[in-house]
């Protein structure tokens, strides 16, 4: 591990070097607040340790004296093409320059994949680049590998509403915010959707995109809603597509209705979607509280425990996420619940982001996590306080304790300035009444590792635990019947556990880096599919997120990847409507494997 100077002049360097280069357009630098960027680059430096190999590219073009890579072959002169850095969000990732180009259209994107197959290269649509799990492109990546990225963020962010039939077909480019804020605008909105704004619509429906809810007691659910995930509001999608009779890649609308469009509602990256049209509903007023009083002790209480249980909000309100800060007693708990006109004492919210607290890093933050990764991560012990106490100061010196709004304001609620961790993540379907009993059972665990992991003065995990809980992704909750989920969403029904109702979404995050985090990690990945299974429930990876572990890494379990994880899309599935059948229709209209990455040739071969 690089030690703090080293990073610290490796920031330095990166800084200089980015400036100099002059290359940063103004939307990096909107994207990169003063004093962030000196911050998340000294994290990657001391985690990753490999800064000084780090000098990103921005849009250096074929021609230019920069370009370290000779340019792909042959490619259509027409479509800007330039070298670019691919970074992900908890910049576990970092490729210095890669073949990146921006389609105008469609039919450019056609023009990209056919170049693509006929010079033997792979394409990677690219979004914000938040994921975490390597779907996208290898970290060992370099711009002599034989991939061009897809950015579809410059121009692929067309989109229509129908207002009547409440439908939005959008581009797969546009962010989340951007989406939303035009349903908003059309009287539209959805039940959940993932926290931040700063996704693409591509990327959050190839993993399946979620947030949290379930019905309340007596909630009647509108029309055009779900409480799955949102690649469960797909009515139809047009995808870049081999045509066998053609003999070239063409696109093609599938329309949700027909069963092969199963495979694409969530398809890992293994498939380029242009455009999707989504069912979605009147918008709604939510009210969003926070509580910092509750105990875990209470909260994750066994089952049947009377109090402020997790359970007894899921039953009020029906959307609750518990944020649990490591070494503190009182988690964050959020609860939304559904509030046409506005609570007494709520303050009315016009716009999205209401915690800014939680989404810039204090000097001190800094300093904690500088100690943790330059050799004493016990300092994680102070970590967990400091974010909570940042937190419960934050709520109420915003007043954001309790807030009142449209859906979106309240729905979006994390910046990309966030402290950047890496996570692991799991779905785990149940019959709702064992939600609780699942809490307490996982907490229980998790702290006893925790305590342990301590006596050994070891400290895996800095960062807190989130929970929330959703429905699963019946397609009866667009108004379709006979029509089945997404045969690769962590949320596709179980038919022969009907009585399989909800998911509960397991994290934990920590500082990327962070000795001993894998082997925690893997730890809690073979206790959830030990603990969760059989009749009571079962697991499933959260795509996005870490899985697969082993002692050293993420994704890399040969066993989990090969074999566990397609079971989990097997077990209790037809066997013409499964994980099988997915690979078979994905593998069907992209035999070139234009769409796929070293990650993708292992889980979908
Ligand atoms: C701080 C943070 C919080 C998050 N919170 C949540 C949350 O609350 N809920 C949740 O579900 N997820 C959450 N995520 C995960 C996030 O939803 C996924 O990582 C999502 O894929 C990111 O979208 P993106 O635009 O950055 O996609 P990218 O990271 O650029 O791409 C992700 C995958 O999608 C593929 N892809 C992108 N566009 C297309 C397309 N047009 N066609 C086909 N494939 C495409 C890519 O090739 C890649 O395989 C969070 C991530 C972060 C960093």
């Amino acid at each position: 591990m690089l030690m703090w100077n080293a990073g610290k002049e490796a920031v330095a360097d990166l800084v200089t070097a980015s400036a100099s280069a002059g290359k940063i357009s103004d939307k990096q630098r909107a994207d990169a607040p003063d004093a962030g960027i000196g911050r998340r680059a000294f994290m990657s430096a001391a985690t990753a340790g490999m800064l000084t190999a780090w000098l990103p590219a921005f849009r250096v073009s074929p021609s230019s004296a920069q370009a370290t890579c000779a340019p792909p072959p042959n490619f259509p002169s027409t479509i800007a093409l330039y070298q670019e850095a691919y970074e992900n969000w908890s910049q576990e990732i970092q490729i210095s320059s890669l073949w990146t180009c921006a389609p105008q259209n469609p039919s450019e994107v056609l023009q990209v994949v056919e170049w693509a197959r006929h010079n033997n290269y792979q394409v990677r649509p690219k979004g914000r680049m938040h994921n975490w799990s390597p779907l996208t492109v290898a970290a060992s990546a370099t711009c002599s590998t034989n991939v061009v990225l897809v950015d579809t963020t410059q121009y692929l962010t067309a989109y229509s509403i129908d207002a009547t039939a409440m439908t939005v077909t959008a581009q797969t480019g546009i962010t989340m915010e951007a989406l939303l804020t035009a349903l908003e605008q059309a009287g539209l909105g959805v039940t959940a959707t993932p926290a931040p704004g700063d996704l693409t619509l591509g990327g959050v429906l190839a993993i399946d995109g979620h947030g949290t809810a379930v019905p309340a007691t007596g909630e009647q659910k509108l029309a055009g809603h779900t409480y799955g995930s949102l690649s469960n509001l797909i009515l139809s999608l047009t995808a870049v597509v081999w045509d066998a009779a053609s003999g070239q890649y063409g696109l093609r609308t599938f329309q949700r209705t027909d069963p092969q469009c199963q495979a694409f509602l969530a398809h890992l990256g293994r498939a380029f979607i242009v455009e999707a049209t989504l069912q979605v509903g009147l918008n709604q007023r939510l009210h969003c509280q926070s509580w910092f009083d509750i105990p875990a002790t209470e909260l994750f209480a066994p089952a049947g425990s009377s109090g402020r249980t997790f359970a007894s909000y899921l039953d009020s309100a029906g959307r609750v996420e518990a944020i649990w800060f490591p070494f503190t007693t009182t988690p964050w708990l959020k609860v939304w619940s559904v509030s046409p006109s506005q609570p007494l004492f709520s303050r009315e919210v016009t716009a999205p982001y209401n915690y800014p607290f939680s989404d810039s890093i204090s000097q001190e933050m800094v300093d904690v996590v500088e100690q943790i990764l330059s050799g004493d991560p016990s300092a994680a012990t102070q970590l967990g306080p400091l974010q909570f106490d940042i937190v419960a100061a934050g709520l109420v010196f915003t007043v954001s304790f309790d807030l009142w709004g449209w859906s979106k304001n309240l729905l979006l609620y994390i910046k990309p300035t966030t402290l950047r961790v890496t996570a692991n993540g799991y779905a785990v379907l149940m019959n709702r009444s064992n939600v609780q009993r699942a809490l307490h059972e996982f907490v229980t665990f998790y702290q006893n590792r925790v305590a342990a992991y301590q006596a050994n003065g070891d400290y895996p995990m800095n960062g807190p635990v989130e929970i929330r809980v959703t429905g699963l992704d019946n397609a009866g909750d667009i108004g379709l019947s006979d029509v089945g989920a997404g045969q690769l969403s962590a949320l596709r029904p179980r038919p022969d556990h009907p009585e399989w109702d909800v998911a509960v979404w397991f994290d934990i995050l920590t500082v990327p880096g962070t000795p001993t985090a894998n082997q925690f990690y893997r730890e809690i990945e073979q206790w959830l599919l030990t603990n969760y299974s059989g009749s009571y429930a079962m697991v499933r990876p959260e795509w996005s997120k870490g899985w697969g572990y082993t002692d050293t890494a993420a994704w890399s379990d040969t066993t989990m990847v090969s074999s566990m994880i397609p079971d989990a899309y097997r077990t209790g599935q037809p066997a013409s409507d499964n994980w099988d059948t997915a690979r078979t229709t994905l593998n069907q209209y992209d035999p070139y494997r234009v769409f796929a990455s070293p990650l993708l040739d292992s889980l979908l071969p």
